[in-house]
């Protein structure tokens, strides 16, 4: 049996289901989040652990590691006679030649990302553009340089970083190479982000996102119907359109709430300080959100939070959960069609928001 020396590089513990669908090689940037404060999150993703940058060295490192695992793949292919083909015939030879790769998570990341055409690579974790511009830059171009395949190289990041940087810097990134940021919204209502602590007001939401659309960047703004409760269903829905329509962000991407256990909210939740909303009162609020919408984005639902009906042991979604949603405004009598139709069905067929919660978080 040969033995294979893997070096393991870092990855993170999440990603944007878009980024998961396209098998985007994952590469760690920084740790954690440099916030942790909203209160339906907690930094929960990451086990509330501190923030920390990693040197520009270690970064390179990881890429290089990277590197070499895929080049053991592509001359696995190679000595097969499959001129640098990845399918399944290499997969076989591989865990034949080295079982122990099976139990690499940095081998298997880098294998499902070759097979499915190695051209995307997500940033982790929630705030890369906190790192300094130059070292941003430089290791965005290393990683191109590496691996000059790549089309498309994508991150989070907080609007309020965003903001603090120039729009010559987001040119020089985009320039390198950075092609998209997904950017926490959640909503555009003042009074609810102050209320959630998510540290920004919806003015700095909208300058941090016109200025990333000026730079070139493609934007993925994430809102989160249902966040406001009953209380403030309607001013979440409208200031929600309002600030989205001033950025008209590249895609809209709708994650409903859903009381995550252990954050502040879940714990209003279960004092009774917030009434979330009905299957229907979600559909209605959504609804509103769409109606007010002037945007030329994709409206997304890619996620299992969303409006679902139960069916047998499981739930179908009533909207549409592929990752390039509905394109707006063209396609958005339909998309209320469809939320009509939802809330024409009965309400108890619906998936609650404590049901979704169990198999979706
Ligand atoms: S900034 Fe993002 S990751 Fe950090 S606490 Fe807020 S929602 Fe969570």
């Amino acid at each position: 049996m040969n033995r294979l020396s893997i070096e393991e590089f870092e990855i993170g513990p999440i990603r944007p289901p878009s980024e998961g669908g396209s098998f985007s090689l994952l590469l760690r940037f920084s740790r954690n989040c440099s916030w942790n404060r909203c209160t339906f999150c907690y930094g929960l993703h990451y086990n509330r652990e501190k923030f920390q940058l990693r040197p520009l060295d270690e970064i390179k490192g990881d890429i290089d590691k990277a590197k070499a695992i895929s080049d053991i793949i592509k001359e696995t292919s190679i000595k097969l006679g499959l001129i640098g083909q990845i399918n399944q015939e290499v997969a076989d030879a591989l865990f034949r030649y080295y079982p122990e790769a099976r139990y690499s998570s940095s081998f298997v990341t880098v294998f499902n990302w070759l097979y499915f055409g190695g051209k995307t690579v997500f940033l982790q974790d929630a705030d890369t553009l906190i790192m300094r511009t130059p070292d941003l830059v430089e290791a965005i171009k290393y990683l191109k340089k590496t691996f000059p395949v790549i089309e498309r190289i994508t991150s989070y990041a907080r609007a309020k970083t965003a903001l603090k940087k120039s729009l010559d810097e987001l040119k020089a990134l985009k320039e390198a190479g950075l092609s998209r940021l997904h950017i926490g919204l959640e909503t555009g209502d003042d009074e609810l982000l102050q209320k959630v602590h998510k540290g920004i007001t919806a003015e700095q939401h909208i300058k941090a996102g016109q200025k990333i659309v000026k730079a070139g960047i493609e934007l993925s703004e994430y809102i989160m119907p249902g966040l406001g409760g009953k209380e403030m269903t309607r001013q979440h829905a409208q200031n929600t359109a309002r600030v989205l329509n001033e950025i008209n962000p590249d895609y809209i991407r709708s994650r409903p709430l859903a009381p995550r256990p252990g954050t502040p909210l879940a714990e209003a939740y279960h004092k009774g300080e917030l009434q979330v909303l009905t299957p229907h009162e979600l559909l209605a609020e959504i609804k509103m959100l769409v109606e007010n919408l002037t945007v030329s984005s994709k409206l997304c639902f890619d996620h299992a939070l969303n409006p679902s009906v139960k069916s047998g042991f499981g739930y179908t979604p009533l909207l549409d959960q592929s990752y390039e949603g509905y394109q707006l405004p063209g396609e958005k009598e339909k998309l209320v069609a469809i939320i009509d139709k939802g809330l024409k069905t009965d309400e108890s067929k619906f998936a609650t928001v404590e049901e979704i919660a169990r198999t979706a978080i």
